[in-house]
């Protein structure tokens, strides 16, 4: 087995637990203990974690308000020969936390960079939540206001992957009644809470049922949220010949005409090829169909 021994000038992103301090690996604690410095978002936390495990560790802080300086204080210290260990509150730095500048300056620095994989919520919540095909675009936290979150979301309307968010527990509510409003309310959602600790629940519904589900019981809106919301239905290949000849026909004829053909040419029914011709002359991009 490979030495887990931290190396001099080494920068080493260590993953940590999303809420059971025994999701830690071995490799982790080992870096951890032998590492000259531990920079941690929030030294209180990372000191939990780190008396947990019986280790005793001076911490420097790195978070999003001082991650410029903290940052080159340890590109300096690593370029002297230290070793250092990046922590954040829980979970992978880089995602949804700080960790992504440090990593960048210390490779542009020429020193090397480890990974210390550890659990993220993002993972956990798609191990359990059994959404979609596999395919999944992670989104991160929504915009906190209701028309920027409601613009981010038609953005994401058509794309045929499972959307994968973090939500806080006093915007859960509003968050999924914008999630059914603009991606429909049809869509499977797996609500999954509190991963790894005492109160995991994982919730999966129609997104038109999830925030009746939600106001049901307040303990529902407590604690930390991953939302997976199943990806757009993939149009049917009938549906996609039909949008070829219409959008062939549109470009050349009238409105009206180009629908006849395309029944002509299609066999499609009237309303349902007028509906769409009306669609895509207002929309008009041949790549885009509707969720
Ligand atoms: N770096 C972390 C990761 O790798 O998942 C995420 C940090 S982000 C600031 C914190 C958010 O992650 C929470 O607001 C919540 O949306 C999600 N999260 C973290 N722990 C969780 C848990 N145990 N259960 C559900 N969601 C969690």
């Amino acid at each position: 087995m490979q030495d887990a021994t931290a190396a001099p000038g080494s920068l080493y992103i260590v993953g940590t637990p999303i809420g059971n301090l025994r999701d830690i690996t071995l490799r982790a604690l080992a870096i951890l203990k032998t590492v000259d410095i531990v920079a941690a978002e929030d030294t209180r936390v990372t000191q939990g974690l780190l008396n947990a495990h019986g280790l005793r560790k001076k911490l420097l802080a790195l978070h999003e308000h001082n991650e410029r300086e903290a940052t080159e204080r340890l590109v300096a210290d690593l370029a002297a020969g230290k070793s250092v260990a990046y922590v954040s509150d829980a979970g992978t730095p880089g995602v949804s936390d700080p960790g992504a500048h440090l990593a960048r300056r210390v490779r542009e620095a020429g020193l090397p960079v480890f990974a210390i994989p550890g659990p993220s919520a993002v993972a956990t919540a798609l191990s359990v939540a059994g959404v979609g095909d596999g395919r999944w675009l992670f989104h991160g936290f929504l915009p906190n206001k209701a028309t920027a979150r409601r613009k981010a979301l038609e953005g994401l309307r058509a794309l045929p992957y499972a959307l994968v968010f973090y939500e806080a527990p006093h915007r859960v509510r509003e968050c999924v009644a914008d999630l059914a409003a603009v991606l429909g309310v049809a869509r499977e959602i797996a609500i999954a809470r509190e991963l790894t600790k005492l109160f995991e629940q994982v919730h999966v519904c129609p997104l038109g049922e999830a925030e009746a589900w939600l106001a049901a019981d307040e303990n529902r809106c407590r604690g930390e949220f991953v939302l997976i919301v199943q990806g757009a239905p993939e149009p049917a290949a009938d549906d996609l010949a039909l949008r070829a000849t219409l959008q062939a026909l549109l470009a050349e004829l009238p409105l009206k005409q180009a629908v006849a053909l395309a029944v002509k040419l299609t066999g499609g029914k009237k309303n349902t090829v007028y509906e769409l011709a009306l669609e895509l002359q207002k929309h008009g991009h041949p790549d885009d169909h509707p969720a």
